[in-house]
This record gives C-alpha cells, structure tokens and sequence, in this order.
C-alpha cells in the first residue's frame, strides 16, 4: 500500500503558497486547493469548482509541480479533481465501510471541510498525453498485452471481458491503460470512457457512503460503454468496496459494456479477493507484461533520448540498459538524471559521469559475477549464441567475443586460467592465457575495441 508520502509534501508546501504566489491569487484561487489522493509520484489535489480545476491547472499547474518537486523531486504530476462542496454537508459516518477504509482515503482536513460529490474522471481528463501508444514500445515481454490493448482499442463489439492485464510495478501497465483510453476516445469520441485507478474509485466509493448518496454514485455508472479500473488489487482486503466493486462490474457485464482492468498480479495469485470476484476477473481476456529484457530496455531508452532530443552515447545507454534491470519506472529515472546532471553542470555526458551520478543505483543492482554471467552478457553484446562460448568455431566473428569472455573472466572473477578455460568448452589453458594477451594488444592498438571492452568491463563490474 501506499504510505501517503506527498500528503506530507503538501502539507509542508501548502502554508507557503501565499508568500509563493502572493495573496492576490493565493486568495482568489489556490487557497481552494486540498489534498485529494496519491499514487506513485502523482498528487491528486481536489478544487470545488470545474471552472478553478481549469484556471489553476492552467496558470499555475506548472509553477505548483516545479514548486513541490523543489521540495521533493520524485513528485511527477499533479492532477486536479472537482470536488463540488454542498453547503452544509454534515459528516455522516458510514456504516458499511471499515474505519481503515475511511482512514486510509480521508481528505486531509476532513473535520473542517467535508468533501463533497464525487465526480468521476470521464473523456481523457487525467490522462497522461505522454502515455499513448505511439510512445509505447513493443518488445517480447509486453508484445501480447500490448496486441490485447489494441484489439480492444479498435474492436467495433465486445469481444474480451474483461480485458485483465497485469505485470509487476513499473512495466507499463498504466501506460498501456492509457494508450488504450486515448485511442478509445478517439477512435469512439461518443463512447462514455471512464478511466480511474482503484484507489480512486475506493476514495470515491467512501465519500459516497459518507454522505450517504450510494444511489447517485451507482447511477454514475450505469451508462458507462467502457470502464477502466488500473490497479484493481488496491481493493483486495476492503470488503465493502470489493462488493460495491463487484456489483458495478456485473452490472456493466451484464450490459455488454467494455471493461477493462489491470493489477500487479494475476487474477488467481491476488490475495485478498473473493472467490467468486476473482474467478470472474479471469473471465475475458488476461495478458501479462513479463519483466523486461535487454533489448526492450535498450529499445526503450533509445526512443526516449529521441523524444528528448539530448545526446547521449550508445555506450552509456547499452550500459543502463544492461544494469538497470529492475523496471522501466527505474530505468527512465536513471536516464532523467544522468540527462538532467549534465545540464546543470553543462558537461557532456559520458560512462564516466554516468558512473558518478548513479552511484547508489548501481549498487542496488549488484550481484556476485559470474563466468556464466559474463559470457551472456559478452554473447549478447555481439550478437553471437552463448553456445558459441564453448563452440570450436574458429571465425573470427565468434572466436574474438569468446577471448573478450576468456579476457573479462580473468579480470573480474578469482577464476584461475584452467577453471576458466574449462568453462569454454574444456579448453587448455594456454589457450585462455593467449586469448587474454591478445585482447591486451588489441586494446593498445584499437581505440573503438578499448573503448568496447572498457564498456562491457562496465557492464560486468560492480
Ligand atoms: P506500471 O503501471 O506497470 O507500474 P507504468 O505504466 O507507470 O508502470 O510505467 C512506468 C514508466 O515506464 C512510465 O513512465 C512509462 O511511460 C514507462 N514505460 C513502461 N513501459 C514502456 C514501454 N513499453 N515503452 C515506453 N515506455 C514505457
Ligand atoms: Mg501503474
């Protein structure tokens, strides 16, 4: 679960608007501005009017973002929702929702001021424009989510229902959602889209029951055509909102209507969840974004330096995309600040700047190194067959990676020359002394092949 860091954030940035943006618009404006909710780096700040969400998005969205990320930088966006204020709403406490439920998505200062009706996130409002397809790229790990969301995107009926995508955090399951609503939408300008995450749709589920207008909450959906949930095990373990959860979904199926999910896990392996709501989760359609691979992440990478339109050596994005491995989210964090150091101190950047910056995300990623490691790691890089490691094959195109491999074993591992030259098909070690002078002498005279090896030294290294 989320630990409510940027309520934190804004509380601490909310008492210094006024001397920020001066009382002329502090007081006309931003003085409205309450926390809503948070996922990720994204803070959701709900306005009681549509007329202020869209002037202060406006005027100030981009100001308020830098402001907050002055004061933490891993805040990404800041999204704003029309909460509409009734006069003088009591506070009614409801009695079907855990007190955890209410806790967990009370508005900051509820006791001074109630929230009001909810309204729900409908058409692209909240959507990320960066988040489309176009800017989605496809490698094997995400080729089947990514063909699912498409088909779904451009179906004239409803063929997959639910449409259930999931994959651990980070490797673009929100993107994808996205991607998918934005298409909808302009594939299908007439059709009622609602996208939300599940926190969300529990936050508003909750405010409903507070104020004791269930009905009108319900009614909201009724005549929904598609509706997204992204991260529906945010609702596993809240009984009334999975119930309530429940019965909107099968109303929607019942009507034929599009719905489409996504979690961090398969409908079977999600705790937390009904029996009876989890085998119907797995009804439609389910595809998996598997974790990453080399040449997704490299892929990735480069279209990002692309749209950034920043120059950054192939070197350094093969090395990122061979030791971040974590996630996308990790990854493009990685690539934002080597991108983002280099322009403030006006240096190029290099492997060696690169190094320095990500320091501490490079150690998070280290492991024990070993002869196999490098081997695949070496193959890869020139795009020979692992097997070829212990193949006789003599072709240069093969044997020069195997002594690169030989040469690397040598250098990063307490392997001695007879372990290793086991490790290459039972060769004698003679052959992996030789392969290891060779590459030396090569490394003096070529300064593409120094610069190649150093890299996968790199790569391997620490
Ligand atoms: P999740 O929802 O699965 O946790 P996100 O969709 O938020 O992950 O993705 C994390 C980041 O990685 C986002 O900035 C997203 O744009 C980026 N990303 C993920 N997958 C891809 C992809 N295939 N191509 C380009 N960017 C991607
Ligand atoms: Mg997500």
């Amino acid at each position: 679960m989320t630990d409510n860091i940027l309520e934190g954030v804004w509380g601490h940035v909310a008492p210094s608007l006024e001397e920020h943006f001066g009382s002329k618009a502090y007081g006309s404006w931003l003085k409205f501005l309450t926390y809503a909710e948070e996922s990720g780096g994204r803070l959701c700040l709900s306005v009681p009017s549509r007329f202020l969400r869209d002037w202060i998005s406006t005027k100030y969205g981009e100001q308020l973002l830098q402001l907050l990320q002055s004061a933490y930088p891993d805040v990404q966006s800041i999204d704003f929702v029309v909460i509409e204020q009734e006069a003088s709403q009591p506070f009614v406490s409801a009695e079907t929702a855990s007190s955890d439920e209410i806790n967990r998505s009370s508005p900051a200062h509820e006791s001074e001021k109630p929230s009001g009706k909810a309204r729900l996130v409908e058409g692209t409002d909240g959507l990320d424009p960066r988040y489309t397809f176009d800017t989605f790229v496809v490698g094997k790990p995400n080729e089947l989510a990514y063909a699912a969301a498409q088909r779904v995107a451009n179906a004239t009926s409803v063929y997959f229902n639910p449409l259930f995508l999931y994959g651990g955090v980070g490797l673009g399951k929100t993107h994808l959602m996205h991607a998918l609503a934005w298409e909808l939408h302009k594939n299908h300008p007439t059709r009622k889209v609602i996208y939300m995450s599940a926190e969300q749709f529990m936050y508003r589920f909750v405010s409903a029951l507070r104020h004791k207008d269930i009905m009108a909450f319900r009614e909201q959906f009724r005549n929904v055509d598609v509706l997204m949930i992204d991260d529906v095990q945010f609702i596993s373990g809240k009984d009334s909102t999975q119930e309530e959860f429940f019965h909107t979904f099968n109303a929607l199926m019942d009507n034929k209507r599009q719905i489409i999910l996504s979690a961090d896990k398969s409908p079977s392996d999600l705790e937390g969840i009904q029996e009876r709501v989890r085998s119907r989760l797995g009804w439609g359609l389910v595809a998996d974004i598997h974790p990453t691979s080399y040449e997704l992440r490299l892929g990735i990478l480069e279209s990002k330096v692309e749209s950034m339109d920043v120059d950054v050596p192939d070197t350094v994005l093969e090395f990122l995309a061979h030791k971040i491995t974590s996630n996308i989210r990790e990854l493009e964090g990685a690539l934002n600040r080597i991108v983002a150091h280099s322009t403030l101190v006006g240096k190029k950047i290099t492997m060696e700047t690169t190094q320095h910056v990500l320091q501490d995300l490079l150690r998070a990623n280290t492991r024990l190194l070993t002869v196999d490691d490098i081997q695949k790691t070496v193959a890869e890089h020139y795009n020979v067959r692992v097997s070829d490691m212990h193949s006789n094959r003599r072709l240069r195109v093969v044997a020069r990676p195997r002594q690169i491999a030989m040469y690397l074993s040598k250098r990063l591992t307490q392997k001695s020359l007879p372990e290793i030259g086991r490790k290459f098909g039972g060769r004698d070690h003679t052959t992996v002394m030789h392969a290891v002078k060779k590459v030396e002498a090569l490394m003096k005279e070529d300064g593409v092949f120094h610069e190649d090896v150093l890299m996968l030294e790199n790569i391997l290294s620490k």
